[in-house]
Parts: structure tokens; sequence; C-alpha cells
């Protein structure tokens, strides 16, 4: 007969670490893999099982669910065993669990960790449950994969089918009161949820066809794309169907992923908004290890470190404490980590298993280096993820599995320890040879060359003084700039050398700061050799650079679609959206990867603020390419200078470049000094304050005097800042945006032209476009903003520019500056000012 009982399902994963986790966090040296590259060790491992053990046949990823039944209710716990290993003649099965890690074996914990035993104890009584043996005893194994050593280490246990019985039912005891709980509280959040209304009186256009479109592919575990302008309401329409699908038990999290912390906090602010109107919702909002260290010194050493020392002792009670609030941030973390002396950044990660919703950076999926394992390191098939403001995630994505090493740091290294640990210095003594014969080499062949673009050999070089195995080596060329297509086996082998060194090394050092650039060397050298080891395909390049400086070794992605898709394709539904996706074809190739059936469907929704607020002008009688600024400077500075007097509050101007910039800055501080028109440019090393000061200047009562603000595309004042009202009433952009030329870029280029997929665009139009709508995007922030925007290139006359520009922006065009005052007469300013134009020459 069927139980009315009530059913609690728990992962065997999360259930021993509830249980049995004890002691302190791990030591620097251990870390697991996960994802393509888990598998990939994973699969080379299955394929030698036979050497590994003879006598066994196994099954991997072998699904296993059992009940165990109380007075009140149904503990579930299921799970997914690595391998369960099969001996024919005996019929004998048992579950092996297959841990990968990037450290030697010897670094492991002795004999096992007690957490990895008894998730493999939990499915050896999973399968009993199910296939009892007849001898009355069981088998239970652990297996290390070690990336560095390429070798496997394999230990077992064996115990009678009672002993295993009486330890499962200690564990279940230690979790039920806990289950109980979180079942009261999970048929309170969905009662709640159930009630939940949209928060404001009006949905806004397109936010209706927006939301449910979000929960369709919610529903679906499939993936959008949404571009949503300013003023389509992106951070509700999209929280609020997750929260609902969430309630229907379409995913069991949901994570709201942004590469700013200022954009999570308006998430946060809208799910407040919706708990004070009835919502029970668990969140936490995460932040980054360097904000929240109480003893940054210490550089995260957990074996130092006493927040870290006997962290499971005491993170129990702080988790449970932390569980009765429904919305966990910086500040609540800081003070329970301080009470139970716990460390706050992993406390942060322990209640943000138990909570509903996770508000984060981009990092914590998508980046391998910090990767949240406990969410992200299964295959498993439960969490929404929302990513906003998605076009930056292209960009993030290939730093993230990029990894440079850089000489002047490994040297500064060098001279340290042969001071302060002179035994240790020559370590790094094999890896420095090799970068200063490779910046010997590039430097050498860069005679007479002066070029910027990259020349492709098609002999290729040999370069024996440093990789003596290889006689042809695939290479591209610039001044002091060498690309290579191939790993280079012998930086591989001294790399891989280097490591285990560096950790003898580290068991020694004490001085913090000595620590931390030994650390920063270890961590590089292991992501280079990882990178190597289990991302290394058509999409990586090498590229040794002696450009801006001692040499540069770096291992660099060129597209890491591949990586952003296998992060949530198949696993969990994922919302790509951003005010700004244009064009929104080459965004869902950037998240999906060439193969068209990978790409997330497309939503493209319209500014909702009423057209007529916005004029839009091209200026296309000014030459801004490279060789003509010279010649075309004072023109432009006229052009930008009548602007600012047009504009019937204060401007922004973007330049592509300081450079460029600078050329044109002299000019207009000469035109507009007459002018009640106080001029700011932004410098190179700003910092948070001089930033802060640069946007106090466009608040908007400050008298009669308006403010220009001239500022770099793609730099801090380009994106995600908020000026409403006068306070931003014009935005001229100079040129179309395109990064400078070098030979990284060119690589880029080549990369998608080989692939007949037009690299000019993929390389330089687009990514230099999206920077231009994203600093157009500054003017109109609500449905009472006005102004114009004013986009100054001579390319803007030409189709395939032209074609980039938003659909509704309408733009008129003008070639002189006489009709270009004409059209900002036009603009949407209600006093328009008498400018003089003789005087606005120099
Ligand atoms: S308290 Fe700081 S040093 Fe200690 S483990 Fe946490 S982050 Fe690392």
């Amino acid at each position: 007969m069927k139980s009315e009982l009530p059913v609690i399902s728990v992962a065997v994963t999360a259930l021993a670490a509830f249980v049995h986790r004890s002691g302190g966090l791990g030591r620097l040296t251990y870390s697991s893999f996960s994802g393509s590259e888990g598998t990939r060790l994973h699969r080379l491992f299955y394929s030698k099982l036979e050497d590994y053990l003879p006598d066994y046949e196994g099954s991997s990823e072998v699904r296993l669910t059992a009940d165990f039944a109380t007075q009140d209710l149904i503990l579930r716990v299921q799970g997914r065993a690595d391998l369960m290993l099969h001996e024919p003649t005996s019929g004998e099965r048992w579950p092996l669990e297959v841990k990968t890690t990037a450290a030697a074996l010897v670094d492991l914990p002795g004999g096992g960790d007690p957490l990895h035993w008894a998730q493999a104890r939990l499915y050896a009584w999973l399968e009993q449950a199910q296939n009892p043996s007849p001898a009355g005893r069981t088998r239970y194994g652990l297996a290390y994969l070690s990336a560095l050593e390429n070798d496997v280490i394999i230990l077992t246990r064996e115990e009678s089918l009672e002993e295993l019985e009486a330890w499962f039912r200690e564990t279940a005891g230690a979790y039920l009161s806990f289950a109980r709980n979180i079942r009261v509280y999970r048929e309170r959040r969905d009662r709640s949820i159930r009630a939940m209304r949209f928060p404001y009186p009006h949905l806004r256009e397109g936010q209706r066809d927006f939301m449910r479109r979000v929960l369709q592919q919610l529903r679906s575990r499939g993936s959008l794309l949404v571009e949503a302008p300013t003023g389509t309401g992106k951070t509700m329409s999209t929280l609020y169907p997750a929260i609902k699908g969430l309630g229907a038990g379409m995913m069991v999290q949901i994570f709201y992923l942004t590469a700013r912390t200022s954009t999570g906090d308006v998430a946060w602010a809208a799910v407040r908004t919706l708990q004070d109107q009835g919502l029970v919702l668990r969140m936490v909002q995460l932040t980054a290890k360097e904000k929240l260290c109480p003893i940054p010194d210490l550089f995260c050493d957990t074996i130092l470190c006493p927040y870290a020392r006997d962290y499971y002792q005491h993170a129990r009670a702080a988790i449970d404490e932390g569980l009765l609030h429904l919305a966990v941030n910086s500040e609540l973390v800081t003070e329970l980590a301080k009470k139970h002396s716990v460390c706050p950044f992993e406390l942060q990660l322990d209640i943000s298993s138990y909570a509903d919703l996770i508000i984060g950076d981009y990092n914590y999926a998508f980046d391998p280096r910090v990767r949240l394992e406990r969410f992200f390191g299964e295959r498993v098939f439960r969490h929404a993820l929302l990513i906003d403001e998605a076009h930056n995630l292209p960009d993030r994505a290939r730093h993230m599995y990029s990894q440079a090493l850089e000489l002047a740091n490994i040297q500064e290294l060098r001279r340290r320890l042969a001071t302060e640990l002179p035994r240790a210095a020559s370590v790094l003594d094999s890896l420095i040879q090799y970068l200063e014969a490779a910046e010997r080499h590039i430097s050498a062949d860069a005679r007479g060359q002066g070029a910027l673009l990259l020349a492709e050999k098609a002999q290729l070089a040999s370069w024996p003084e440093l990789e003596p195995e290889l006689t042809a080596i695939p290479q591209l060329q610039a001044e002091r700039f060498l690309a290579l297509r191939a790993p280079m086996p012998g930086l591989n082998r001294i790399l891989g050398w280097l490591v285990m060194r560096l950790r003898d090394v580290l068991e020694s050092l004490d001085a913090p700061e000595l620590r931390r650039r030994t650390l920063d060397i270890y961590f590089a050298v292991l992501f280079f050799l990882r990178i190597m080891d289990a991302y290394w395909g058509p999409s990586f390049i090498l590229t040794a650079s002696a450009r801006d400086g001692p040499l540069v070794f770096s291992a660099l992605c060129l597209d890491a679609s591949a990586f952003i898709r296998d992060t949530y394709r198949g696993q969990h539904s994922a919302v790509f959206f951003s005010a700004t996706l244009s064009p929104l074809f080459w965004f869902a190739r950037a998240f999906g990867g060439p193969d068209r059936d990978d790409r997330p469907d497309i939503l493209q929704l319209h500014s909702p603020f009423p057209a007529e607020n916005r004029l839009v002008v091209l200026h296309q009688g000014i030459d801004t390419d490279y060789q003509r600024r010279g010649e075309s400077a004072p023109e432009l500075a006229r052009a930008i200078a009548l602007a600012a007097l047009r504009a019937n509050g204060n401007a922004l101007c973007f330049f592509p470049s300081y450079a460029y910039m600078e050329l044109v800055m002299p000019r207009l501080e000469a035109m507009l000094k007459r002018y009640d028109i106080s001029l700011l440019r932004q410098t190179r090393q700003m910092n948070d304050a001089q930033r802060r000061a640069f946007l106090a200047a466009f608040e908007a009562d400050t008298g009669a005097t308006k403010t220009l603000g001239v500022a770099v595309l793609g730099g801090s004042f380009g994106e995600g800042i908020d000026l409403v009202g006068e306070r931003l009433t014009a935005v001229i952009v100079v040129g179309v945006g395109l990064p400078g030329i070098g030979p990284e870029r060119e690589i880029l280029r080549q990369y998608y032209d080989e692939r007949d997929e037009n690299g000019f665009q993929q390389a330089y139009l687009f990514p230099g476009f999206i920077r231009v709508l994203q600093a157009a995007g500054r003017l109109i922030r609500s449905d009472l903003d006005t102004g114009f925007i004013l986009l100054i290139d001579r390319r803007y006359g030409r189709p395939d520019y032209r074609q980039l520009l938003p659909e509704d922006w309408s733009p008129h065009s003008c070639d002189t500056l006489e009709e270009l005052n004409a059209l900002l007469l036009e603009a949407p300013q209600p006093e328009p000012l008498h400018v003089d134009m003789e005087n606005t020459e120099r």
C-alpha cells in the first residue's frame, strides 16, 4: 500500500556533508575538478579500469534511490554512484566514489577524506537497500585521480550489512530534525509563492511577454536570450517568473548572476519588495572572499587561519542561526562569523546551500577557478540561471579560461626568495631561463618588422633552445610578439615540476607577503597547466609578448562559448538578458557556440519610453580613422562643443581611447572656456573617490553651470551609471568603437575567419559597437528623460554600420556643423540656447 507520509528527498552529497563533515577547511593543495574537465578525467580512468581492477566490470553514473521510513515522514535518499563495480562470477556489486584533484596524490588526506568515505558508504547502503548481498557483507571504495601526476590511488573498505545499517540509521537520525524544519519552511514558502502577486500596479510594455517567455524556458529547462532595453523592468521580469517556477517545483534554486555588485543590489532590492508584500523566500547575496575575510594577511591559508581550523565544529550553529533570516548579506554573515568564530566566506556558501535565491558574480558559475562545486560541480538538472548584463559575459569568460605567466613577477619572486629562503630560490630557475630565452627569441626575430599585424609563418621555425623536440612550431608573428598554435611540451614539463617544488616551498614559508607572492605564482602555474591539460583545443593559443615590457607568456582562450554552454546546457535553465545585446545573433553564438541548435532562443523587446523623447543624430562628415585624427581634430572639437552647448543639461562625450581624447581636449577646452560649461575628463588611474566625484558633478542642482564629461568607451562611465533627468541630456560618441588593432585582436580575427565567421565583425565590429550602444544607453533612463545621442564618424553613412543601430532609433544624418546645429535645435530641449558659431573657433 502506498504510504501517505510526506517525502523529504536528500542527495547523497548533501546528507554526507550535513552529518559527516568535520575538522577544518581543506588545504590549499586539495581541489577538485568538475564539468567537462572532471568528466574527461573520469572517462580516462574508466577506460583503464581493467588495469587497476582486473576482476571487475564497471558501470558509470548509476542512479540509486532508497526510502527510509520514520513515523512521520519518509526520507528519500538519492544519488548517482560514480562507478558501480560488478564481479561477474560471484555477482558482487559495490560502489566506487571517484574524486579528481589538481594536487599530487601524496598531498591528499591520508587514508582518504572522511567526507568522501561517507559518500561511498551511503552509496553502499543504497545499493544494499535494493540488492542485499547474500554474503551479508559489502565493500565500497574511493579512487583519487591526480590530474597533475596522471595517476590513481584506490582505497577500499568492507563491513557487514548490520554495521552498515546501524551507521546509516545514525546518519539519517542526525539529519531528520533539520529535514523536518526544511519541510515546514518549504510548505510556508510555497504557500507564499502561490499567493504572490506582481508587486507593481501596472505591467510595462513588453513585460508580460517577457515573463511568459522566461517561465516557458524555465519549465522546459531551455535557454533564452533577451534584449530588454532600460525601462522594461528586466530584474522583476526575470525574478518574478523564476520564483513562481520555484514554487511550482521547476527548479530547486535560482541563481541571479551579475557582472557588478551594484546590479546584484538591484535584484536584492526587488526581492525585498516581494518579501515586504508577504513572500517567504530565503536569499543570499554572495560577497567576494577578499571583502569578507577578517585576516586577509593570511592569504587564506586554511592551516594557519583560526577561522578555518575547526570550521565544522562551529559552523552548524552559525548556519542554523543564519537560516532564521530570509535575507542574508555580507553584514549578517560577518556578524554571524564573528560570533561563532568561523570563516565568513565559507559560512555564506554553507548558508547558500539552503537558500532559494543566490545573488552573485558570474564567476561563481562560470569561472573554473572559483566555480561553486557544490552547485555546479555535478551534472544536475536543478537550477535556474538568470544572467544579468549578459553582454559582459563573453569577454569575461574568455579571461576566466586564460592565464598569463609574467617574467617580471617570477624574477621578482626569485629575488625575494634568494634573500628570505635561499635554498628555495633556484626552483624558479628553469622557468626563468625558458622565459628569458623566449624573450630573446622574439626580440631578435622582431628586428626590421615594426609590425602590429600578424604574419603567418608557413615554414614553421624551430625553437631549439627552448623546445628541442619540436622541429616545426606553427606560429604567428608581430613585433616582439609570437603566437604559437601548439602546446609546448618542454614548458609543460618545467611547469609540472615547478608546481611540486613550489608546494614544498610553501610548506616552509611563513612571511605573509612572500607567501602571497609565491601563492600567486603557484596558482598561475597550476592553472596554466590545467588549461594545457584539460581545456586545450583549437580555441586556444599560446602567446609570448614583450610589446609592453618584460615578457608575458600566456595561454589565451579565444572563444569561451563551449565552456559557457557546458555550464548550463542540459543541466540548468538559463536566461541571458541585458539592455544591450545587439546584434542578438552574435550573442547567441557567444553563449551557445557555432552550432545553431545549441544556441538560446531569442526575444527582443523595444524601449518602453516615448521615441520622441530622444533624437539620434549621425554626423557623417568627420573622419575618425586612426591616420586622419590629427587632421579632423578641429572639426571634431567644434562638433562636440556645439553639442555640449545645445544640450539642455549635462552631456557625456565618449572617445575610443585616451590618446584620442588627449588629442582633442586642448581644443575643446579653449572653445568652451567662455561658456558656462564645466569640462571634466576621465583619467587613466581613477580611484573610487575620483569616480564618485566625476559623477557628482552631474547632480542636477549645480546652478546654471552645465557639465560636459569626457570619458573613454568601455570604461567605468560607459555603462552601469544612471543619470536621470537633466543630469544627462546628451551623449556624444566619437567613432564606431572599434578596439585598437593589435596582435591579440588579429588572432581573434583570424580564428573566426578560419571558421568562415567573418573575423572583422567578430573581433572588431561587434565588440566595438556594443560599447557604442552601451554608452548611448546612458541617455534615457526613465520616461521623463529627454535628450539627444550624437554619433560622430564617417562610417555611420555605410549600410554595414547603420544596420547595427537599434531598429527604433530612426536616426537623422548630417555632414556639416551647420546641418548638425539645425538638427540639434530640433532635439527635445525646451529652451534652446543661443550659440555663437563664430566663437566656437579656437
Ligand atoms: S577567514 Fe579568511 S583566511 Fe581564514 S579561511 Fe576564511 S577567507 Fe581564508
